[in-house]
């Protein structure tokens, strides 16, 4: 089998590729280790359309988050993919928080998010009457989106625009070639065959560092630590929530604070936490014992929380390129034209905002590269 580009991963990432470079004839191939698209890192998080607050200016999360916010809402609003614009509080619970808001507000300013409106404390309970703060920052342009609508609604075009998807198809080892690279895959029942592939896409995840090293990029830069996120369901019984609600970000930089997330079901999630997994076990259970630290986190700035009222619902696994007590990394894109590879390494939050505007970023990397021309016909 010859394919002018072969995605290894059906994430939301690798379905936004297929389709921005399903275009213009060209035989196209994504393969994925599991039974369909989306069942790693794409359908285990919290589903926020971020606005681009968090990152350092000038980073590829905060570029590619802001045009990628853009694009996603025009992408659901032309598609119909379910969505809500409903707009994020970070809270200030104390004065001592003041500072970090201000900061928050000027490095989002920075980096090109200039619609956060300041919110008193009163404010804050106009808009979320069981909500307690000093202060708030308020982001209209933060919303939430259905993973799956989004990644079926990608896979669909894809299919449409003839990508041909190959699941229970695990990339396993990679060989240069004249003209790209050969590709050795493992069908689920042992069975392996080879695939030439004018360029290769490694957006495989959580294990875009072990594809690198196959694919021959031995780089310390590239290693991925796995850091779990866990989650809680909150039964509010018959309170609503409208409004995404974020306390300022932990000082350890691993995750954003035990944040409510309200879903487009109306159901309300807590959460993530961050907790590192050294041993990089693929365990996506939640621990009962964790609950407390979720109820101690949210009680500082919701009303009423009882700790009857917090179950464990699921987790999801963060591929950072920092471990603990490391300085927060960008997301790694690299691009090997001599051998017609590319990787997208540490694909964390915002990358479910950022699919769209990373499938632009990669699709103008490589298009018109020696790998891309001639296009079949
Ligand atoms: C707890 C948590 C909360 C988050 N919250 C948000 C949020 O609110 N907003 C936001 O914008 N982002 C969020 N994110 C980040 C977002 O979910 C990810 O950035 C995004 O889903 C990454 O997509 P992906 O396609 O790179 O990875 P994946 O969805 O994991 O896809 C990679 C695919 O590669 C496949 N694969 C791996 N190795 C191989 C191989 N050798 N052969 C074949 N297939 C292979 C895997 O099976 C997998 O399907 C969150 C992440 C986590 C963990």
């Amino acid at each position: 089998m010859d394919f002018d580009v072969t995605i290894v991963g059906a994430g939301v990432v690798g379905l936004a590729l297929a389709k921005r470079l399903s275009d213009s004839g060209r035989r196209l191939l994504v393969l994925d280790k599991e039974p369909g698209y989306g069942r790693g890192i794409s359908s285990r998080n919290s589903e926020v359309i971020h606005a681009g607050i968090y990152y350092p200016e000038g980073s590829l999360k905060a570029r590619l988050c802001v045009s990628g916010n853009a694009l996603l809402y025009r992408f659901c609003e032309r598609y119909r993919v379910p969505h809500r614009r409903c707009g994020k509080l970070i809270v200030a619970t104390c004065e001592a928080e003041m500072a970090e808001l201000e900061r928050l507000d000027a490095s989002a300013r920075a980096c090109g998010v200039h619609d956060l409106k300041w919110l008193t404390g009163a404010q804050v309970r106009e808009r979320e009457p069981s909500v307690r703060a000093v202060a708030a920052l308020f982001s209209p342009s933060t919303g939430i989106v259905s993973a799956h609508g989004l990644m079926q609604k990608l896979y669909g075009q894809a299919r449409k625009a003839g990508v041909l998807f190959s699941f229970e198809t695990e990339a396993v080892g990679v060989q240069a070639e004249p003209c790209g690279s050969r590709l050795t895959v493992r069908y689920r029942d042992g069975r392996e065959e080879a695939v030439t592939t004018r360029l290769l896409i490694n957006a495989a995840g959580l294990f875009s560092d072990r594809m690198a090293r196959l694919m021959g990029w031995e780089t310390g830069d590239a290693a991925l630590y796995w850091w779990k996120g866990e989650y809680a369901a909150l039964d509010l019984s018959g309170g609503q929530l409208n409004t995404l609600v974020y306390p300022v970000p932990e000082p350890s930089n691993a995750g954003l604070g035990t944040h409510l997330t309200p879903s487009l079901d109306g159901t309300v999630r807590l959460g993530p936490n961050a907790l590192y997994l050294p041993g990089k076990r693929e365990d996506y259970r939640v621990d009962p014992d964790h609950l407390p630290a979720f109820h101690q986190a949210a009680s500082r700035y919701l009303d009423g929380l009882t700790p009857s009222m917090l179950r464990p619902d699921m987790a999801g696994i963060r591929p950072k390129r920092q471990k603990p007590g490391d300085p927060v990394k960008d997301f790694l894109i690299h691009s090997d034209s001599q051998r017609g590879h590319v990787h997208l390494i540490g694909i964390e939050s915002p990358g479910l905002t950022a699919a769209l505007a990373i499938s632009e970023e990669v699709g103008a990397l490589v298009e018109g590269s020696y790998f891309l021309i001639p296009r079949s016909t």
